[in-house]
């Protein structure tokens, strides 16, 4: 039992530079859980705002108006947090108090209580006896809204050794994909900066297929083929491109547009031809219908929902009902609280929706969700190549493929 004694927070900044929330909560006087918040930038209409009026100061002034509902509660005690973080702030979506102040909070606590407890913050979330590492899952390419124009309105194209025997194994091989794909690219364009996008994806001047292409190229020329080393994901991100007035896909980079028939069309075309494993919101995110129809026809790709699931129970209950994925994102801060995201797990967990946990393009330096993805059974961690702060949850993998209870990979 270890019962919280002090919880403070300040205003730090995430990888983007911005301002965010981290929150530090002590339990017995002596251990201590320190989170800090993640934000994004394709943010799903549905999910947890970040800030109560786009201000972090007003979150963490809230919290520390609020500072003793938390005092003396059970620091392993996840409803208790939820419940207390509910009495501030009974909005659905945290608007009151912020979902980055809740996404701190909660997790922040549940490693406080992993200090006290003496274990890895992963294992005080899972009572399983054993536990399979996740495929890091990582970004190569990068457009939409984590770069710049002139890069593909997609946003991004990913690489994932899925043939990897070991973490080791797996993070060295998205390395290097990620290191000839610079070769491809200055070799292609003299002029190439070798710039990035927020998640450290190669942000070069290419369209959507050129960029693909491309990306193929850099396994083969590795010696890899597709499917069976490694294979090609891509997050759409198409809410970023749906027109709710024209009803239309708008591909402002490249210069077209896809009607809905059009899009499924486009992103089938994608998934054949360059064998995708993975499809993240390859329609926007209220076409529940024909992610079904996705899902339906490519059975072997991980057809997942993001922004369509915001990691939401109540929307991903309605995926279910509807068949509209297979996998879904788990993103603590979309849902608010980490035992508001452990609730969706749990559901995905018990309709056989594959879960794959995943960074934001704002993100921090801590590797808690690293723990989250272990102790929820998820099949990949989308967590980056490159970037201190991607690389941070990638380092903490493999510290933790070290330990006992976690005996090889996940199965995908
Ligand atoms: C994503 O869309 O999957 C993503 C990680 O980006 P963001 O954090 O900007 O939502
Ligand atoms: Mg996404």
């Amino acid at each position: 039992m270890s019962k919280i004694t002090s919880i403070d927070g300040r205003i730090l900044y995430n990888s983007r530079g911005s301002d965010t929330i981290e929150v530090d909560i002590i339990s017995e006087n002596k251990f201590m859980g320190r989170v800090c918040a993640p934000s994004g930038a394709s943010v799903g209409k549905y999910e947890a705002v970040s800030f109560p009026e786009n201000s972090p100061e007003t979150g963490l002034r809230r919290l520390k108006e609020n500072a003793e509902k938390f005092i003396g509660l059970e620091s392993s005690d996840m409803t208790a947090i939820y419940d207390a973080l509910k009495s501030i702030d009974p909005t659905p979506n945290y608007s009151k108090i912020g979902g980055a102040v809740a996404f701190a909070v909660s997790i922040a606590s549940a490693e406080s209580a992993s200090r006290a407890q003496n274990q890895p913050l992963f294992q005080t979330l899972s009572s399983k006896s054993n536990f399979k590492s996740p495929f890091p899952l990582g970004n190569i390419l990068g457009g939409g809204a984590h770069a710049g124009p002139g890069t593909p309105d997609i946003q991004e194209i990913l690489v994932c050794a899925i043939g990897a025997k070991t973490v080791r194994d797996a993070i060295k091989t998205n390395l290097l994909v990620h290191k000839e794909l610079r070769n491809i690219l200055e070799s292609q364009d003299p002029h190439f900066t070798n710039g990035r996008g927020d998640e450290g994806g190669w942000a070069p001047k290419l369209n959507n297929e050129k960029a693909l292409e491309l990306s193929a190229k850099a396994c083969e020329n590795l010696g890899y083929t597709l499917g069976q080393e490694v294979s090609l994901g891509v997050d759409f991100a198409s809410s970023t491109q749906w027109n709710t007035k024209s009803n239309t896909y708008e591909y402002s980079r490249a210069g077209f547009e896809n009607s809905p028939a059009e899009q499924i069309e486009f992103v089938s075309e994608m998934i054949k031809k360059y064998k995708l494993i993975y499809a993240e919101d390859a329609v926007h995110e209220e076409a529940f219908e024909e992610m079904a129809e996705l899902t339906a026809k490519f059975p072997d790709t991980l057809i997942t929902g993001d922004d369509l699931t915001v990691t939401n129970k109540d929307i991903l209950a309605n995926a279910i009902n509807l068949k509209s994925c297979n996998a879904a994102i788990l993103k603590v801060n979309q849902a608010g609280s980490l035992y508001d995201a452990m609730k969706f797990a749990a559901l995905a967990d018990h309709n056989s929706i594959k879960l794959i946990t995943s960074h934001r393009s704002g993100e921090s330096t801590d590797s808690h969700i690293t723990h989250i993805g272990l102790a929820t059974g998820s099949k990949m961690l989308k967590i980056g190549i490159v970037g201190g702060e991607r690389v941070a949850k990638l380092n903490e993998l493999l510290r933790l493929s070290e330990h006992d209870l976690i005996c090889g990979m996940a199965e995908v």
